[in-house]
This record gives structure tokens, C-alpha cells and sequence, in this order.
């Protein structure tokens, strides 16, 4: 299983400095641990925590041109940076990023030959009317368009993100049935997102077809990120 940290908009200099002293002086297996930090922070943790892949938590819609303040993909790829996050929920809502851009963003991940996590989840409203595979069957749908390598799907229902409410694993082990039952089973792992922390991953590990967990709040501190890691390994 991989652990996934997603940073967002977190951390200035001394943090991260402090961040990364902890992760090397635990002297702790780092192999399961990505790492998705503001593009900003990536060179300082490519360059001291040089075995974790590093990635970007968004990109530009090409892979490059006048699109001031926007992230290449080809630029991150020349730059070691092996994954993207796409399609996160707070790109959707709070950016409004639409299926078509997703894909496009998608495709162009591709053919810099970068790894995606691809995030789909329900809302609360979806959940309380049923209709939550629905959903994700509308959000898997650009898929159909996409090389069948290189994705990852990570479910993070939206009432789970940063709320401390969970799914069940038998919820998500039944979502993960319903996304291989969508798409087939070539995506490159199920990743499970929204509030996990190291006293509910145990429980949450045991749902089924689950690759590993894509983690917001608790992965901001390096104490809680191991525990995660230990959790999994
Ligand atoms: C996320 O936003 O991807 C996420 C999983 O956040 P949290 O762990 O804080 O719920």
C-alpha cells in the first residue's frame, strides 16, 4: 500500500525544513510515501527526501505557453517530478474545473508519461439521495478517453474530506467493486482519501481492492504521517 500526502496550501520554509529532518532522522522506511507539496516546496524535497516520488497537486491545461501563474507538466517532468493529482474536489468546487479540462489535463499527464491520481467522490446530497455510484459513474465516464496506464483512482467521498466523518469498509470496499466494475481493472491502484488518520487506518486497510490512502490533514505532520506509513507497511 502507498501512502499519498497531499500538503495543499501548507508550510512555509521552516516547516518544511523541519518536516524533512523528521522524516530522515526517524530513520524510517519512506518506500510506501509520495509526497504532493505546493510547487514551490518541490525542489527542496527532491533534493532531501530523494527516494520518495514527488508531485504536483494540480497542473496547467497544456503543456506550456502564456498561462501566467500556471504549472507545466512537461516542465514538471524535466524536473523529476513523477505524479499529479487531478480532479481533486477542491479543484472542482472551489475552482470549478470542469470534466472536460480534468481530462485534458489528464491526457497531457500522459503523454509526458506522468502518473495520475485521478480523485472522484460523492457529495452529501449524492449520498442522502443514493446516489453516490451514480456519481462516480458520471466521474469515471472521461476515462473512456484516457490511455488504459499509469491512473490511479483515489474515492474520497466530499463529506469525508477534512470532516472526520468516515465510510465504512464495506462502504468503500463496495465502491472500489463498483469502480472495477465501471472501468475494468487496469488502473494501477484504488486509493482511498478523506480524514484518515493513524487511529482509523487500520480499520479502513481492511476494505477491499484498496491500494493504499491519499491523505489531507493528518499527513501535515510528520509524526502522524509515520504512524500512517507504519500503519501500512
Ligand atoms: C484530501 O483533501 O485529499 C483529503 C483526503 O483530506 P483529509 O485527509 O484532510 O480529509
Amino acid at each position: 500500500m502507498i501512502i499519498v500526502a497531499n500538503l495543499k496550501m501548507n508550510l512555509v520554509k521552516s516547516d518544511v525544513d523541519q518536516y524533512i529532518e523528521y522524516l530522515v532522522s526517524s530513520g524510517e522506511n519512506l518506500e510506501s510515501l509520495w509526497i504532493a507539496p505546493q510547487a514551490l516546496q518541490i525542489a527542496q524535497f527532491k533534493k532531501d527526501l530523494k527516494s520518495v516520488p514527488i508531485g504536483l497537486q494540480n497542473a496547467g491545461l497544456t503543456e506550456k505557453g502564456s498561462f501566467t501563474g500556471e504549472n507545466s507538466l512537461s516542465t514538471a517532468q524535466s524536473y523529476g517530478v513523477e505524479f499529479v493529482i487531478l480532479g481533486h474536489s477542491e479543484r472542482r468546487e472551489v475552482f470549478g474545473e470542469s470534466p472536460d479540462e480534468i481530462l485534458k489535463k489528464i491526457q497531457t499527464a500522459q503523454a509526458q508519461s506522468m502518473k495520475v491520481i485521478y480523485c472522484v467522490g460523492e457529495n452529501l446530497e449524492d449520498r442522502k439521495n443514493n446516489r453516490s455510484y451514480e456519481a462516480i459513474s458520471d466521474q469515471l465516464q472521461i476515462l473512456t478517453e484516457v490511455k488504459k496506464k499509469n491512473v490511479y483512482i483515489a474515492y474520497e467521498p466530499l463529506w469525508a474530506i477534512g470532516t472526520g466523518l468516515l465510510p465504512s469498509p464495506e462502504d468503500i470496499s463496495n465502491m472500489n467493486e463498483h469502480i472495477h466494475n465501471s472501468i475494468g481493472f487496469w488502473m494501477e491502484g484504488l486509493l482511498y482519501g478523506g480524514s484518515v488518520k493513524p487511529e482509523n487506518v487500520h480499520s479502513l486497510k481492511k476494505s477491499k481492492h484498496l491500494g493504499g490512502f491519499l491523505v489531507g490533514g493528518a499527513s501535515l505532520d510528520p509524526a502522524k504521517l509515520l504512524k500512517l506509513l507504519k500503519s501500512v507497511g
